[in-house]
């Protein structure tokens, strides 16, 4: 699994690490960084799909 960002559709509000704090993190400007690219254990890929899930400007997906 891998998760992509794109910061072109990225508004800022902050779902993805709220939700999925082990896995998104803001940066500077309240916008979105990806901590874990690449989840591998269980907790990890939970918390990427929910904050995948949650984006809603579809700016995080999953490419499995
Ligand atoms: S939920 Fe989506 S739009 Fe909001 S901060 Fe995260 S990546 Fe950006």
């Amino acid at each position: 699994m891998k998760v992509t960002f794109d910061p072109e559709r990225c508004t800022g509000h902050g779902r993805c690490y709220a939700l999925a704090p082990d896995v998104f993190a803001p940066d500077d400007f309240g916008h979105c960084e990806v901590v874990v690219s690449e989840p591998t254990d269980a907790a990890h890929v939970a918390q990427a799909r929910l904050g995948v899930d949650n984006c809603p400007e579809r700016a995080l997906a999953i490419d499995e």
